[in-house]
C-alpha cells in the first residue's frame, strides 16, 4: 500500500501558540530510493566488464610467449572494453535525461527528420548483420520536444530490432498520424527472436535483459529501453510492445502532435 511520509516540526511560540510545520517527504524519499537503486545496479553492472578485463589481462600476461593466445585474449579484451564504453555512454545519457532542465524551450520537431536520422544511423549495424531496414513514407507530422532525444529513442528501438534478429531478416519502420487523437505513431517492426510474455512487463526497467547471455553477445547494456521510456514520457507520449516469441516484436511510440493543424497541410 501507499505510505505517506510526513516530517513534522514543532516550535513553541509562547504559552498559547505552537507552530507546526508539516512537510510531505513522500516523493523526495521515493526519488532517493530510485537514485540509490540506480547507483547500486550501476556499480554492479560496471564491475562485470572491469572484472573480465582484469582476468583477461592476467591471462595475456601469463601467455606472453604464446602469440596466438595473446591475440585471442586481446580480442576479447577489446570486446569487453567496447561493452564498458557503451555502458558508460548510456549511463551518461540516462543521467543527462534525468537532469533535463524543464525550463528549456521545446523545439518543433519534424517526425520525418527523426525517423530519417535514426534509420541512417542504424544502417551500419544493420548492414553488418545483413538486416535490411525499410522505412515507409513518413507523414508530415510535427511534435514538440527535443530532436536529439527523439532520435536517440527511435535509434535504440532500431538497434534492438537489429540486435535481436537473425541475418537476412527485415526491420520495418512505419509512421502514421491519427488526426482525431492528435497523435503520431512510429512503429519499429522486426522478425526477430521475440520476447516471452512474462518478460514484457519488465522490459523497460533499467538493466533488465530477457537473456543476459545473449544480450551480452550483442553488446547490450539493458539500458536502451529505459532510455526510450524516459524520452517518450518526457514528450507526453507512451511506448508499447507487441511480441510473439519466434516471430518478432513491434515497439510503438505514440507522441502527441505539436498542433493538430500542423498535419492538415500534409502534402505541402
Ligand atoms: P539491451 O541493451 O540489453 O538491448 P534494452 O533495455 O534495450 O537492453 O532491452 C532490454 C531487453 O529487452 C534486451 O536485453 C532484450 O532481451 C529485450 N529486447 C529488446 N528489444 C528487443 C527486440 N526487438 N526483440 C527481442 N528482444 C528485445
Amino acid at each position: 500500500g501507499a505510505t505517506l511520509v510526513l516530517h513534522v516540526r514543532v516550535a513553541v511560540l509562547d504559552a498559547e501558540h505552537v507552530l507546526l510545520i508539516v512537510e510531505d517527504r513522500t516523493d523526495a524519499l521515493r526519488l532517493e530510493a530510485v537514485r540509490r537503486d540506480f547507483v547500486v545496479n550501476t556499480s554492479h553492472e560496471l564491475k562485470t566488464p572491469v572484472g573480465a578485463l582484469s582476468l583477461l589481462a592476467e591471462t595475456v600476461e601469463d601467455a606472453a610467449d604464446d602469440p596466438e593466445t595473446v591475440r585471442r585474449f586481446a580480442g576479447r579484451m577489446r570486446t569487453e572494453a567496447q561493452r564498458l564504453a557503451a555502458l558508460v555512454q548510456e549511463i551518461i545519457e540516462l543521467s543527462r535525461l534525468q537532469s533535463t532542465d524543464p525550463s528549456r524551450e521545446p523545439e518543433h520537431v519534424l517526425v520525418a527528420d527523426v525517423v530519417g536520422e535514426a534509420v541512417e544511423r542504424s544502417r551500419t549495424a544493420a548492414g553488418a548483420r545483413r538486416i535490411a531496414i525499410e522505412a515507409g513514407p513518413v507523414p508530415d507530422a510535427v511534435v514538440l520536444g527535443s530532436h536529439d532525444l527523439l532520435v536517440t529513442a527511435v535509434r535504440n528501438l532500431l538497434d534492438n530490432a537489429v540486435a535481436y534478429s537473425e541475418p537476412g531478416t527485415r526491420v520495418a519502420v512505419g509512421t502514421s498520424v491519427d488526426v482525431a487523437a492528435g497523435t503520431v505513431e512510429v512503429a519499429v517492426v522486426d522478425q526477430g527472436i521475440g520476447i516471452p510474455a512474462e518478460a514484457v512487463p519488465r522490459l523497460f526497467e533499467r538493466f533488465y535483459r530477457v537473456d543476459p547471455a545473449r544480450s551480452r553477445d550483442t553488446g547490450g547494456t539493458g539500458l536502451g529501453l529505459s532510455i526510450v521510456k524516459h524520452v517518450v514520457a518526457d514528450h507526453g507520449g507512451e511506448v508499447s510492445v507487441w511480441s510473439q516469441p519466434g516471430q518478432g516484436s513491434t515497439f510503438t511510440v505514440r507522441l502527441p502532435l505539436a498542433d493538430a493543424s500542423a498535419t492538415e497541410g500534409a502534402d505541402r
